[in-house]
């Protein structure tokens, strides 16, 4: 295996496997069958194209999307790997020029698209060729019980057959149930295949659920504040695609869409200019994405709600494949579920499969409900046993703190929906709250009802909003009619009645991201610019996160580039002197502190194998890397860094907190500190600057603990 680290160091400028992949590309390189079971964005093309180069001969992938092998040979061509693609935007000519330099061993890889596996023209042309490998990608889409049933996957099974001499076989998917392995081994005949699975979890992806937002206003907020990240939006159907498309392209931001009622062309461009950072919003419904390999989506909005966990966290996970933070936010709003439940009705399903697609919708809108922690309702969804304890990154073990007492609002409401007989929808109550005198309103002679403007001093869309909560959190309930009428619930009866209290979390509103660094932004110029000149996606050239590396250290010569996390030999000579140049004139401009030289590539980080994570993470800080550059190292994010600090410090290791705790604020965050209490972050967080961020309070309450617990000394 050290050959193969190597060469993880060579093309890809990796130093560490990522978890399973060792593994993998062991059990392929011994011969054995194998299906590997990764979730999106855990690296599942480089254990095929690992072996590919160790093999000798030419690997053969099967690809379902045409569309994204030419990205993909373009990522491998940057990497100074030979290989091609066969498919139909191919000539015949060309195909026959591809055809003929495999037959000569020019190629370690050649992607292929199932379709061609049944043409006896490419059949007989690769009977001379040596086949190191089979990889079937996307593996699931040979499956029914998948999401994405391809019946042309049906032809790797036959065509296995036909070769005289068998290759190894590696089948690839996100996919984990039984029912879809259990179809890609005999589907494609593996022969006692050894199976990996390295579980569903995406830990650097934050999970979160907004119940009853005003879902345009919160969208509005949240791309201004995130202004030069790239998010996908999803939305469920192509008006409400349509609709946001034309609200966001108002604020001037570069926004596209995609929907089945577009153009072929239209689509095409519109994905293009996605990959190739022309744009960084992408409005879609979920035609949009199945194979975009961006690794550097960092938020996916979910508009709707989707129909269920499967589509949700498979569109989710398109966020965050780099490994770098992603933020999963779903805008739950009550009548979402009627529109699913239409879907599922109006589908030409039976009755027993219905039932089935019911059920799924079910335990996609307890997701929306639950108050404990997300990622564990996922991880059971999937089968899966989380860690122990709340995972301290999603939206409901985060927000606890945010609760209030809303009772005395949420009465008005219930009680106006009852005085209206439970006969009339949102917007008319909204009205008579708000004391609205309207026909409708006057007509009903509403004015004369005694809850008439009795939350006068509200926003008439705050009203709609808190009524959207309480239909969200099951105080009230809305009819499936298509006019949908507001009903009270027996949990509302209950508070109109004195007997329950409404607690309810104000909804966190999107704070603007901290001023990306001027160096970033100059690096990402360029990398656009050579990427443009050279007609590929920018992620092609480098990923964001080795940006930030650079960034993070500012090497200054060709062997402190080398050793930045993906940058490979054959990068290192194509754009390194660019980066360089960038990076040099930058330092000489500005003159920054000197950064420590980044840890050398052959070295892995890990201080040995039985250093615990934590302490690792504090080795490299007390050797001077920034806390960025560690989370980037050890794939780990801030935040896990930033707990890791705090955990040693627990254990008696003496830490350094500058880089925690910004030194000017100290004193007043302990002043805050001892005016509002330790043991509520939320109150303390706002009664600071913005400046402040969590983790330095939470760095400060661990750095004083001693005399914040024994107050007075004793
Ligand atoms: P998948 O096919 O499993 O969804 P990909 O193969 O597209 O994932 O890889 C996702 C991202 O992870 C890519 O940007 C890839 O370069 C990166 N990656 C893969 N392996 C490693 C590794 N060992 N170290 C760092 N990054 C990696
Ligand atoms: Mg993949």
């Amino acid at each position: 295996m050290q050959n193969a680290r190597n060469l993880l160091q060579k093309y890809y400028g990796y130093a560490d496997f990522r978890p399973g992949q060792a593994e993998i590309i062991a059990s392929l390189i011994n011969g054995t069958d194998t299906l590997a079971v990764m979730p999106t964005g855990a690296g599942k093309s480089l254990c095929y194209q690992l072996p590919a180069l160790l093999l000798p001969g030419t690997a053969i992938v099967i690809s379902p999307l045409i569309s994204l092998m030419k990205d993909q040979l373009d990522a491998l061509s940057g990497a100074g790997i030979p290989a091609a693609y066969i498919n139909s935007s191919l000539t015949g000519a060309a195909v026959n020029e591809r055809l003929y330099n495999t037959r000569a061993g020019r190629y370690k890889l050649l992607y292929v698209a199932p379709e061609r596996l049944e043409s006896a023209y490419f059949r007989e042309a690769i009977q001379t060729v040596a086949i190191s490998l089979l990889a079937v990608d996307e593996a699931h889409c040979i499956s029914q019980w998948g999401h994405d049933f391809r019946p042309s996957y049906r032809a790797v099974g036959p065509f296995i057959d036909s070769l005289a001499a068998r290759p190894v076989i590696g089948a690839f998917t996100a996919t984990a149930t039984a029912h879809v392995k259990q179809d890609i081994i005999d589907l494609l005949g593996l022969k006692k295949p050894a199976t990996y699975y390295t579980g569903v979890d995406r830990a650097n992806l934050s999970f979160a659920v907004s119940r009853g937002e005003n879902k345009k206003d919160f969208v509005l907020k949240y791309v201004a504040a995130n202004k030069d990240k790239a998010g996908i939006i999803y939305a469920a159907t192509r008006k409400e695609v349509d609709n946001l498309y034309a609200v966001l392209r108002k604020t001037g931001q570069p926004v596209g869409k995609y929907h089945a009622g577009l153009g072929d062309d239209e689509r095409r461009q519109s994905q293009e200019a996605f990959i190739r950072d022309d744009i960084n919003i992408m409005i879609a419904t979920n035609a949009f994405g199945m194979g975009i390999d961006k690794p550097d989506v960092r938020y996916v909005i979910h508009y709707n709600m989707p129909k269920n966990m499967e589509s949700y966290y498979q569109e989710a996970g398109r966020a965050g494949r780099d490994g770098d933070p992603g933020e999963c936010i779903l805008l739950f709003g009550a009548q979402d579920i009627q529109l699913q439940k239409f879907l599922i009705d109006q589908s030409v399903l039976d009755s027993e499969r219905k039932a089935g697609e019911f059920a799924k919708l079910k335990a996609m809108v307890d997701y929306c409900h639950t108050p404990a922690c997300l990622r564990r309702y996922i991880l059971d969804y999937f089968g899966e046993q989380a860690a122990a304890g709340e995972c301290g990154n999603c939206g409901n073990c985060n927000d606890g703190n945010d609760l209030a007492d809303i009772t005395a609002e949420a009465q008005k409401v219930l009680s106006c929906t009852v005085r209206l007989k439970e006969r009339y929808g949102i917007n008319l109550i909204a009205d008579v709250l708000k004391g609205a005198r309207n026909k409708k309103v006057l007509q009903l002679g509403a004015d004369r009802l005694p809850v008439y403007g009795l939350l006068q001093e509200y926003g008439l869309q705050d009203l709609k909003d808190l009524i959207n909560r309480l239909i969200a959190t099951g105080y009230l309930g809305l009819t499936d009619s298509e006019y949908p009428v507001v009903k009270l619930t027996a949990l509302g009866a209950a508070v109109l009645k004195n007997e329950a209290k409404v607690w309810q979390k104000t909804p966190k509103r999107p704070q603007p991201a901290a001023q990306d660094d001027a160096l970033f932004q100059q690096l990402r110029a360029l990398r656009k610019s050579i990427a443009d000149s050279l007609g590929v996606p920018p992620y092609v050239i480098f990923a964001d996160t080795t940006l930030k590396e650079m960034c993070a250290y500012r090497p200054t010569d060709r062997q402190a580039l080398r050793s930045i996390k993906g940058v490979g030999e054959s990068k290192l000579a194509r754009y390194g002197d660019d980066f360089l140049h960038i990076i040099r004139q930058y330092c000489s401009e500005h003159n920054p502190p000197p950064r420590p030289a980044p840890p050398a590539p052959a070295t892995s980080d890990a201080a040995g194998d039985d250093t615990p994570s934590h302490v690792a993470t504090l080795r490299l800080y007390q050797a001077g890397h920034p806390l960025a550059a560690i989370a980037a190292r050890r794939s780990l994010t801030l935040l896990t860094v930033q707990d890791h600090l705090m955990r040693c410090s627990r254990e008696g290791h003496e830490i350094d907190w500058s880089a925690l705790i910004p030194a000017r604020y100290e004193a007043l965050i302990l002043a805050k500190i001892d005016e509002l209490g330790a043991s509520r972050l939320k109150p303390l967080k706002d009664a600071l600057p913005d400046a402040v961020d969590y983790a330095a309070i939470k760095a400060t309450i661990c750095k004083h603990r001693k005399n914040l617990l024994r107050p007075g000394g004793q």
